[in-house]
């Protein structure tokens, strides 16, 4: 029932008319309760009930538009602040630090209070999807700036947790058929996770799992270690195949709000993973020599200059050994390719066990082999080549009911010894004292000194 666009108007106007209508039948209304004729039907009277009808129409409107029209006024005011705020590009922060000043107070029962609370949920959706967006987006540009499996779950759990408002969180993942702690943050026993129930129930039946774990995650914060009260474990599934599992643990109950922007994370982190995961794979084939598995040339070259540079920086020693198998030539020669390979595959298991761990151990060409010894100084550096040499000489492989055995030379030099420049000149030096060791009878290990 329209007769202007404005409604206000069209208010106003049914309240005047009415107000007439009332103010031109009132006066039969007098005459009904008894009043005489003659006083009723005089201009003035009539003149006057009219006017007071148009009059209360007036007030109604005028009272219509203070109570109602200023609360619309406020919602419409709000309704377009928020319009220009988006279309100037209104941060989240922005939205989410002063919701309070974009919220309407709620102040009546009815279908103007109720509207004034659709725009404050609205308001509220609006900073909460915001806030979705913005962490997903901070969330995708870290996936995408991580390659080591480790790091990645690391820092991912940081955001996940940080976001879900959780105490504490792991991301495991598959390598093998076996899980692997990737990331862990305070979960006092994060590796017994590994065998728990739920956790390979999540992977095997590749769905969320609730609460399960509750009683076996234990929260080690900085004051007290707690019980969470809720426990999220969600398998990260590639193409549909669990490649992982992350686990988040709260002291409260995990808001539903924050459900999308999770399955979003969920989403990113497994496609990312996969990728860490691949490329981990893709940097082992490349690092490491098929047959021996040991480090290749290209690795060797690499890690030399890196520990070169860490022995300047810290003012440690460096060791490097070259050494080679004597007369391997006759070894291939007497008993074939596949014999040969054997021995150098036996050389190589040797050697890993003649060296501590953070040494590293390289296949530098066909027989010849670089060993890098981080912080091991010119005394121990003979010793751990001497023990190598005892090592293989004391050791066969068996072929036919015959024991094959062979030895090794070795050169050896190290820093700071000899004005070393860098991690090549190492090398070239003592490739010239395993070249003496050769020339002087191999089975030896000689020094290189200028
Ligand atoms: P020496 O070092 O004592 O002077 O004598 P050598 O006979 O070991 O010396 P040389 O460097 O001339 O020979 C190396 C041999 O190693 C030649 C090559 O056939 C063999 N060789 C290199 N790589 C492999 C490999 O992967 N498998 C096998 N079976 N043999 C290899
Ligand atoms: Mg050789
Ligand atoms: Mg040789």
């Amino acid at each position: 029932m329209r007769i202007t666009k404005k409604v206000f108007t069209d208010l106003a106007l049914f309240m005047i008319g009415f107000g007439l209508i009332i103010g031109v039948i009132f006066p039969f209304f007098v005459m009904a309760a008894g009043v005489t004729k003659a006083d009723i039907f005089t201009p003035f009277f009539i003149i006057s009930c009219i006017l007071a009808g148009i009059f209360v129409g007036a007030i109604n409107i005028i009272f219509a538009k203070i109570i109602v029209g200023k609360r619309l006024r406020l919602l419409a005011d709000r309704m377009e602040y928020i319009k220009v705020k988006l279309s100037q590009g209104l941060s989240s922060s922005e939205l989410e630090g002063c919701e309070d000043n974009f919220i309407i107070t709620v102040d009546s029962e009815d279908v103007i209070g109720d509207s004034a609370k659709a725009f404050n949920d609205l308001v509220h959706t609006l900073s909460n999807s915001m806030r979705n967006e913005k962490a997903i987006t901070k969330f995708n540009e870290m996936l995408s700036s991580q390659l080591e499996i480790k790091q990645l779950a690391q820092k991912a759990l940081v955001q996940i947790n940080d976001f879900m408002d959780a105490e504490a969180g792991a991301i495991l993942y598959k390598q093998g058929g076996e899980l692997l702690v990737a990331a862990s943050m305070n979960i006092k026993t994060p590796e017994s996770l590994i065998t728990n129930d739920a956790v390979w129930t999540a992977i095997k039946l590749k769905s969320k799992q609730k609460s399960s774990l509750t009683n076996e995650i234990k929260v080690e914060t900085l004051l007290i270690d707690f019980f969470p009260i809720e426990t999220i474990v969600e398998p990260l599934l590639y193409k549909n195949l669990p490649i992982g599992v992350l686990i988040i643990s709260s002291a409260k109950k995990f808001k539903d709000e924050n459900t999308y922007a999770f399955k979003m994370f969920l989403r990113g982190l497994a496609l990312s993973f996969r990728n860490a995961i691949t490329y981990e794979q893709l940097q082992k084939l490349a690092a490491n020599d098929p047959l021996t598995s040991l480090y290749n040339r290209r690795f060797g070259r690499v890690r030399l200059t890196e520990e070169f540079s860490r022995a300047v920086r810290n003012n440690l020693p460096l060791g490097i050994i070259m050494f080679d198998i004597d007369h391997f030539k006759s070894v291939n020669d007497t008993y074939g390719h596949t014999v040969g390979d054997r021995a150098l595959v036996n050389i190589s298991k040797i050697s890993r066990m003649a060296i501590r761990e953070g040494d590293f151990l390289i296949r530098f060409g066909g027989e010849e082999f670089l060993v890098i010894l981080p912080g091991a100084s010119k005394e121990d550096t003979q010793f751990v080549a001497e023990r190598l040499r005892h090592m293989v000489e004391d050791s066969s492989i068996k072929h036919r009911n015959q024991q094959i055995k062979t030895t090794i030379s070795a050169g050896y030099s190290s820093y700071p010894e000899n004005d070393t420049i860098d991690g090549n000149t190492l090398v070239v030096n003592a490739d010239k004292a395993l070249y003496i060791a050769k020339e002087s009878g191999r089975n030896k290990v000689v020094c290189f000194s200028d």
